[in-house]
């Protein structure tokens, strides 16, 4: 269960998250700059109050996720690209998950990817099973016409946690977990024309802390020290760490900590099938009225 108080932090998170959307919906073009869009959208988390939970997520067609972009990053928004924008805040380390897909044109597999998550959102109550809300998502994809991702997942959320220990598929499966009062998940669905799987592909960009080794060089202690403690622990970009380190040392530092094992990386994620992917998410705080936080 959560107190009063914790759910007030989670709606307060996604209250902040849902204003930016509308901002950046409002002005996202062709043409616009990728590090533009995430760099605004990263200060306007903390405008609101929040901190973000992740570097925001721009993954453009065929690339599913964590692509984020790099420092002096030129890349921009072609038309028709399916623009993935995924973003995260948290108060107090209560996080807001949520993602939409942008493009120049009208989009079937976008209308699908809201479509399908609002049947997933619709599934959600206590007493529900993971499996229910699996098969209330895979039959709206195919009821669609469109193929899932079949190897991401929505999941859980906890306090400073991305993934509470519960995986919420897109496709159906015997997971029998049961939903509880006070649980927090995020549904994500990806729709593309047919079923895809994604693996991992370069460079990274998103790094997260794992735990603390003996590091040579005071970079690399610096590094740690923010992932563990300025960034909560949470997933963070290289990109953020050139406002304290010159990307020369970034890049050295940063290969140390992955040779002890000190950082999670997060490769680029992309559809090995090849099509394009629309996605949609929403955080849930599970309820007899379910609260859907970032709407
Ligand atoms: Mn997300
Ligand atoms: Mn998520």
């Amino acid at each position: 269960m959560l107190t009063e108080e914790e759910i007030g932090k989670y709606k307060q998170a996604g209250k902040v998250v849902s204003g930016i959307k509308k901002d950046v919906l409002s002005k996202i073009r062709v043409g616009s700059r990728l590090l533009d869009i995430a760099e605004e959208m990263e200060k306007k988390i903390s405008d609101g109050g929040a901190r973000p939970a992740f570097p925001v997520n721009i993954s453009i067609n065929e690339i599913a996720a964590h692509f984020t972009p790099q420092v002096n990053d030129a890349r921009t928004v072609k038309a028709g690209d399916l623009v993935k924008i995924d973003m995260g805040a948290h108060i107090d380390g209560y996080i807001a998950d949520m993602a939409f897909t942008w493009c120049s044109e009208k989009n079937d597999l976008i209308r699908a990817s809201t479509d399908v998550l609002q049947a997933g959102i619709d599934a959600v109550r206590p007493g529900a099973r993971v499996s229910d809300i699996s098969l209330a998502i895979s039959k709206a994809i195919e009821g669609a016409g469109f193929g899932p991702i079949v190897n991401l997942t929505g999941h859980s959320l906890g306090r400073y946690k991305f993934h509470g220990g519960v995986s919420i598929p897109n496709i159906p499966n015997e997971n029998g977990y049961v939903l509880q009062h006070g649980d927090v998940v995020a549904l994500e669905p990806f729709v593309c024309e047919t079923a895809g799987r994604v693996d991992d592909s370069g460079p990274v960009e998103i790094y997260q802390f794992a735990q603390r080794r003996p590091v040579r060089s005071m970079e690399g202690r610096k590094i740690l020290q923010l992932a563990e403690n300025d960034f909560g622990g949470l997933p963070f970009a290289k990109r953020w760490l050139v406002r304290h380190i010159t990307p020369i040392r970034v890049k050295m530092a940063i290969l140390e900590l992955e040779r002890v094992n000190a950082l999670r990386s997060y490769p680029v994620l992309k559809n090995m099938e090849g099509g394009k992917i629309a996605q949609a998410e929403h955080t849930i705080i599970v309820a007899d009225e379910p609260i859907v936080t970032t709407l």
